[in-house]
């Protein structure tokens, strides 16, 4: 059987993911602020260490799968918190869980946003990001708006997935990322309640004719979990509906 850690387990897509690995016959530890096997804080660096320690204990020395999808959205007013969880939490799980997935030849899924490639997401935050230096990127990320920080975040962590998965695939991982766009959840409901957010939410255009299901992100990261992705290593899957196609048709 299959152990398969899934962070945001007691939500949105990150309920999905669980829920979908676990109807597949896979032993999934969830990972969440609570109601999940593993009860940590992604934001502070304890709560990622507890995060990590608590999977091991868990899942022993050998993982199959790790899915990195806690995160907070635009709508946050803790901006501060939005890249402490989305980027450095997620990293820390990814780095700290590196080992065990070595040892079970696994691989791993990032869980970005389409919100990575949106005019602003490239950013000083994302730059802080990826050098590592989480106080300059809280520090960055208290002086913009809410959507520069998550898509910040989320462009540093596609990046760093593209960044890291050639040397993963050298240990034996398979590292990629998903980037769905606007998926009915909590946090896009948070998003649509916001006074400014929510119009721009809105008016986003989604080629399909709406929005997605934590279902459908859920299938897209079980196949970059399964065989049938063998040989699928670093990619970025747009499982947005089209709207980056139709945003950035020659952009790949
Ligand atoms: P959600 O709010 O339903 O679930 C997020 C989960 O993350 C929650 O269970 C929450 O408790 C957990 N979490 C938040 N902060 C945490 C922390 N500090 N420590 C541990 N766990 C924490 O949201 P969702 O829409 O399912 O989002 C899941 C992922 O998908 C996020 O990374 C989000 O950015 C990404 N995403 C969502 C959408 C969307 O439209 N819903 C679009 C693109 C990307």
């Amino acid at each position: 059987m299959a152990t398969i850690a899934v962070t945001g387990s007691a939500s949105g897509i990150g309920a999905a993911v669980r829920q979908r690995l676990a109807a597949g016959g896979a032993r999934v530890v969830g990972v969440d602020l609570r109601n999940a096997d593993v009860e940590a804080d992604l934001g502070t660096v304890e709560g990622r260490r507890a995060a990590v320690a608590g999977v091991l204990r868990l899942a022993g020395s050998s993982l199959d799968g790790l899915v990195a999808c806690a995160g907070l959205g635009p709508h946050v007013t803790d901006r501060g918190a939005i890249v402490g969880v989305n980027y450095f939490g997620a990293v820390a799980t990814l780095e700290g869980l590196h080992d065990a997935l070595a040892a079970g030849r696994g691989a791993a899924v990032a869980v970005s946003s389409n919100s990575a490639t949106i005019p602003g997401s490239d950013n000083d935050i994302a730059a802080a990001c990826l050098d590592g230096d989480e106080a300059d990127a809280r520090r960055r990320a208290t002086e913009l708006e809410g959507q520069s920080a998550y898509g910040g975040s989320k462009l540093a962590l596609a990046r760093w997935v593209r960044r890291h998965a050639p040397a993963w695939a050298k240990d034996g991982v398979r590292l990629n990322a998903i980037a769905p766009g606007a998926v009915h959840t909590p946090l896009l409901q948070g998003g649509l309640e916001h006074p400014v957010l929510g119009d721009a939410i809105r008016m986003f255009p989604i080629p399909s004719g709406g929005f997605g299901t934590p279902e459908q992100i859920a299938s897209a990261i079980a196949f970059l979990l399964s065989p049938d992705a063998a040989f699928v290593y670093g990619s970025v899957l747009f499982a947005d509906g089209g709207t980056d196609a139709l945003l950035r048709a020659d952009t790949f």
